[in-house]
């Protein structure tokens, strides 16, 4: 365009020139259009750019359109906005460049990049010839910048698929773009024999068709990435069908209307002829402009803003109703975990409890025959090692069910911690027993280092510290082939706790194994997240142990941490804050442990009441069975009823040392069958104790069935040693006959 005009007759045929420049115009109206139609869809910072893009390029097409159809080339104002939009438009291809980068965080630059500067400085000397120094130092600078971009993005897509998997197909477009203005300018710095065979027109066209591409490329790149985007709901919504036409109207009859105005005021005020210089004629048709100018861009920022807090409030929107959505979901999860709770710990009760009696029928059974049928022998010690693989994959499924609905419990912030006073060597002996179990099977070492002085009645969420302490020894072991798993227990004091009232108990879970990388390191404690995938494959877990482990301690106002080398093993160190209940302390828990070790031997009932009778109730056959098998060699005699309605009518015939009723039951629950039974005048059980037999696991069940008036709870799976001790609490203690050796 810094060629010299040729000249535009007024009222004769459009020149070669004249129909380039209107098509030029005709590209940017439609780029324009398009791009601030694609900044409906997609808000991004590029999309602004390019609209700034199209808009100053608009303006300074318009005005080079009116200064060459209706000024006859006479330099004035229309002229200065022409190149003042032109100069600045081609800022803002940088700007979209830049923004993309950011978004695809792409850094630095390949050294590649810089090869159009090569092409740049023979291109500089050549224009310095024609025109002036500020236009040719400021459009040489900003091509070649957006250039070297568009090359960097290509080189780098190229290089490295994976950085960005989209195209870079504004980049592209760009790279074209001044490579098509650089050859218009070289071609307008040479005389040609005529109008059809300058290669100028040709290369002008070429970038009037970038102008089309421009908002196509960008559309590509953000089609792609927000398929399905939520805001397409958005952009097809009835403001913006609204919107579109009035724009598309609105800023072509601005265009088409200046241009015949000014034609119009020309033909007719000045009659056909341009006065001098500064002439009302050209004053008229400058202010003119001036305000056609004005009104498209404050018309065209104005639907920007009205887009954008449409859209905001469109968001809000769907924002509040994704909201209200997940907390009906989150509501019906709860409920659903709740139902799954008792439905999936019913049977595996059934199959855990009978399992029980196959394996101590079958060892009773091996261990009653004589040494010759070793035939049957054997047959049995088969069907005690099945039956042992039963208890451990049920076992296994019941903790996977208790960490899902664990963790359900901790994300619906429904999972309290429950303090009471409890003995800190009674929960290491029983990790220690359990863990001491699984180290041996894996042949690993098991050793534990207890600091004496710590104190050992304390006042804690037992159940809490002990899942604390188990999830860490459980990795331990899982995570490690050979070696050793040490649990050390210590105590930090709580700087400016009352004294003794508080310490933070320390519980040190270190092994040999496998370790951790340091860059999973902060995905640990993260939801379902497990490390070294490949190598730990055969290995089983759910990746929830470690965020439930985490959160218990935070809710207790602890802290964890993780040191490991990779390849050599890791220390889990938990430090949790408990009160201290009594001075008492805990001694040398490694010594006993060891001597109750030794110790172990066959289980064996606690007691015999063969003198006592109780009653269990709930409506499934199988579980009357389970708890039957279960207390068979205490020799209590045991009855049993279906449903609420039968347990009333048997406790009218007889009197229950204690009364064992299951909850969910149809026709009758639990507890409307025990108020019929305490407040049956006819019945002989008013005063009998009642014990709850639930798979209602819930937070909080305990408090609900004690406070409906039973004496105690117990959940299912029936733990057997729980199921003792609660009848030896509740049964007359004269028909209780403690047995030696007893656990
Ligand atoms: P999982 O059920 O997979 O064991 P966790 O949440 O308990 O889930 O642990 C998450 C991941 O952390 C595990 O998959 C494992 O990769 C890693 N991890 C946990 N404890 C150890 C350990 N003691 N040694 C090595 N890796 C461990």
């Amino acid at each position: 365009m810094t060629i010299s005009r040729l000249s535009g007759g007024w009222d004769t045929s459009l020149s070669f020139e004249q129909i380039t420049d209107i098509f030029t115009l005709l590209m940017n109206l439609i780029g324009l259009m398009m791009c601030l139609f694609l900044y409906f869809e997609h808000t991004r910072r590029s999309i602004t750019f390019a609209v700034v893009f199209f808009l100053t390029n608009l303006l300074s097409e318009y005005y080079w359109v009116i200064y060459t159809l209706v000024m006859d080339d006479s330099p004035q104002v229309s002229s200065f906005f022409a190149y003042f939009g032109w100069n600045l438009a081609f800022v803002a291809p940088v700007f979209i460049q830049l923004s993309l980068r950011k978004e695809r965080g792409r850094r630095g630059i390949s050294p590649v990049a810089f090869l159009p500067v090569m092409a740049t400085i023979p291109q500089f000397l050549l224009y310095l010839q024609f025109g002036g120094i500020f236009n040719n130092i400021w459009q040489c600078f900003w091509t070649t910048v957006i250039a070297c971009l568009a090359v960097d993005a290509i080189v780098a897509y190229f290089r490295c698929k994976d950085y960005d998997k989209v195209f870079p197909y504004l980049n592209v477009v760009l790279l074209l773009f001044v490579i098509f203005e650089y050859t218009e300018w070289t071609a307008s710095c040479y005389a040609w024999p005529s109008d059809a065979l300058n290669p100028y027109y040709y290369f002008s066209i070429l970038v009037s068709l970038c102008y089309v591409l421009i908002p196509g490329a960008l559309s590509r790149e953000y089609g792609m990435a927000d398929e399905g985007n939520a805001r397409s709901d958005f952009s097809n919504g009835r403001l913006m069908r609204l919107f579109k036409p009035i724009y598309i109207i609105f800023v072509t009859v601005f265009c088409v209307g200046g241009y015949f105005l000014t034609r119009w005021i020309r033909r007719t005020l000045v009659s056909g002829t341009l006065g001098e210089a500064g002439s009302d004629a050209y004053l008229i048709i400058d202010v003119l402009l001036f305000v056609v100018s004005f009104v498209i861009v404050t018309f065209t920022v104005m639907i920007i803003l009205i887009v954008n807090s449409e859209k905001k409030t469109f968001e809000r929107r769907e924002i509040e109703a994704a909201k209200y959505l997940a907390e009906r979901s989150n509501e019906a999860k709860s409920d659903f975990l709740a139902n799954m709770s008792h439905e999936i710990r019913t049977p595996i009760n059934a199959v855990l409890g009978l399992n029980e009696m196959i394996l101590r029928e079958s060892l009773k059974g091996r261990d009653d025959l004589p040494d010759e049928r070793e035939d049957i022998k054997s047959i049995f010690s088969e069907i005690c090692n099945y039956s042992g693989n039963i208890d451990s994959a049920g076992k296994n499924l019941l903790s996977i069910i208790n960490d899902i609905l664990d963790f359900s419990k901790i994300e619906a912030g429904k999972l309290e911690i429950v303090d009471n006073d409890y003995q800190l060597s009674s929960v290491l002996n029983d990790v220690s027993n359990m863990i001491m179990f699984k180290a041996k099977s894996k042949g690993l070492e098991y050793d534990v280092e207890v600091d004496e002085s710590i104190p050992d009645i304390l006042h804690g969420d037992e159940v809490r510290v002990r899942q604390i302490v188990t999830n860490l020894l459980n990795n331990a072991v899982k995570y490690t082939d050979n070696g050793s798993v040490t649990l050390s227990v210590s105590e930090k004091k709580i700087p400016g706790a009352a004294e003794d009232d508080c310490t933070s108990l320390v519980f040190s879970v270190k092994d040999t194994g496998i370790g951790i990388r340091d860059e999973d390191r902060s995905r640990l404690f993260g939801k379902f997240e497990r490390m070294d995938i490949k190598k730990n494959s055969t290995i089983e877990g759910t990746g929830l142990g470690l965020a439930i482990t985490g959160n218990l301690v935070e809710m207790m106002g602890g802290t964890i941490d993780v040191e490991s080398h990779y390849g050599l093993g890791s220390t889990f160190t938990a430090a949790i804050p408990q009160k201290v209940v009594s001075d008492e302390a805990i001694g040398d828990f490694r010594e006993k442990f060891k001597a109750s070790i030794d110790n172990l031997h066959a289980r064996q009932e606690p007691f015999h009441a063969k003198d006592s009778v109780i009653l269990v109730v709930d409506d499934t056959p199988m579980n009357l069975m389970v708890v039957k098998g279960l207390l068979k060699n205490t020799q209590i005699s045991i009855d049993t009823a279906g449903g609420g309605a039968q347990s009333v009518e048997m406790c009218r015939q007889k009197k229950y040392d204690v009364i064992l009723m299951d909850q969910r039951m149809p026709e009758m629950d639990g507890t409307t069958a025990m108020r019929h039974i305490r407040e049956d005048d006819a019945g002989m059980n008013k005063d009998t104790p009642f014990v709850c037999l639930t798979a209602d696991a819930v937070s909080g069940a305990k408090d609900k069935y004690i406070s409906e008036g039973f004496d105690d709870y117990l959940t299912k799976p029936i733990e057997i040693d729980k199921l003792e001790e609660v009848l030896m609490e509740y049964i007359d203690k004269e028909k209780i006959n403690k047995v030696m050796g007893g656990k």
